[in-house]
Formats: structure tokens, C-alpha cells, sequence
């Protein structure tokens, strides 16, 4: 079996850049072996090796965003698209993920995308693709998917397509190990808990 593959997802956290370099140096790759995506502005300072989103196009007047190719450019590898936060706050529609997701696979980039129900796979998958489980009641509430819902929507995903499979949604260091040892999964989206170094480190210990 792979080792598993762990992805810290901290939102727009942490306030400042000197609490990022604390986070990043107890939990970063190095330590860990985990992927860290960071908000952008701390991307080129910690030399992070995930992002939480970018735009479809190369360059260009696009205020505001952010292109796969600068990512690549900084040492970013993989790039977290159609998170339900954006799809929710930012307006996200399965089209626009599509066109990013075909973006970041162009600048040789590995895409995690998020979904919370089968219709959001995409038609056709190309090698490279991951995908991450995140059922929405999940996310960031801290109540967990029961490792027996999680392992049926598992099952369900991987009978359709041959990825990469993450969990994510209320992670924490008691459940880790259900997700991957139990329901099967290849590894875990962690948001709230990916902030809090202990916590993260034994979630790590716990899925490996
Ligand atoms: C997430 O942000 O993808 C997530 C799963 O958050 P949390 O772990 O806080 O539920």
C-alpha cells in the first residue's frame, strides 16, 4: 500500500507570515511529508508545495488572480480547486473547476478537487487527477462523515473512477486512522486541524 497522502488545507489563516513560518516549520514537508497550502501571499516566503486555488488562464488582465503557471514558477505541485467554500462564497460552477482543472494539469501541476456528491466527478479523468471526498455537513463543523458513510461513498467513487482518493471534513487525530485503515481511503484533506501543529503531527502519525 502508498503511504497516504496528508494535505493541509489552512484557509486565510494564519493573520500573519511569522505564525506561518512557526506552523510551517513544525508541520511542512520536511517534517511531515504532508502537502501545505497556504494562502497565496505566504506561497514564495515558505516555499510551500500546495496552493488552494488559481485561475484558468496562463496570464493576463485578470485582477486579483493568481495563474498555474506562477504556481509551478514558485515550486508549487499541487493545487486544491472547487473547494466547497469557493463554490459556495466565490460562485464555482462545475464548468469554470473544469476549465481550471484542465489549467493546472497543462502547467504539470497535480489538481485535488473537491467534491461532495458523484455528479461533481468530472466526465472524463486523466491520470494525475485527485479527488477529495468532502461532504458538506463535514466541513470545518467538527462532525465527522461515520467512517461507514465515508467508506460507502468510497466504494461508490472508486467503482466509477481509478484516482487518488482524500477524505476531508472534521479530520482530527481520533478519526484519521478510520478513514484510511477502515473505509480505504488514500489519504485526508485536513482544514482546521492542519493550523494546529500537535494536532497535525499525530494526525499524520495516525494515517501512516
Ligand atoms: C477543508 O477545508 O477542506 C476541511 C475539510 O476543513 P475541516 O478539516 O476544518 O473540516
Amino acid at each position: 500500500m502508498r503511504k497516504p497522502l496528508i494535505v493541509a488545507n489552512w484557509k486565510m489563516n494564519p493573520p500573519t507570515l511569522k505564525e506561518a513560518r512557526r506552523i510551517f516549520r513544525k508541520t511542512g514537508p520536511k517534517k511531515t511529508g504532508a502537502v501545505i497550502c497556504p494562502p497565496f501571499c505566504y506561497l514564495s516566503a515558505l516555499k510551500a508545495n500546495g496552493a488552494q486555488d488559481c485561475h484558468y488562464e496562463e496570464k493576463g488582465a485578470y485582477t486579483g488572480e493568481v495563474s498555474p503557471k506562477m504556481l509551478r514558477d514558485l515550486g508549487v505541485e499541487y493545487v486544491i480547486l472547487g473547494h466547497s467554500e469557493r463554490r459556495k462564497y466565490q460562485k464555482e460552477t462545475d464548468w469554470l473547476i473544469e476549465k481550471k482543472l484542465k489549467a493546472v494539469m497543462r502547467a504539470g501541476l497535480r489538481p485535488i478537487l473537491c467534491i461532495d456528491k458523484i455528479s461533481q466527478i468530472p466526465k472524463k479523468i486523466k491520470r494525475g487527477y485527485i479527488l477529495a471526498y468532502e461532504p458538506l455537513f463535514a466541513i470545518g463543523t467538527g462532525k465527522p462523515c461515520s467512517i461507514e458513510k465515508a467508506k460507502k461513498m468510497r466504494d461508490r467513487i472508486k467503482k466509477k473512477v481509478k484516482v487518488l482518493l482524500l477524505y476531508g471534513g472534521s479530520v482530527n487525530s481520533s478519526n484519521a486512522q478510520g478513514y484510511i485503515k477502515e473505509a480505504g481511503f488514500d489519504g485526508l484533506l485536513v482544514g482546521g486541524d492542519s493550523l494546529k501543529p500537535r494536532e497535525f503531527i499525530d494526525i499524520v502519525k495516525k494515517a501512516c
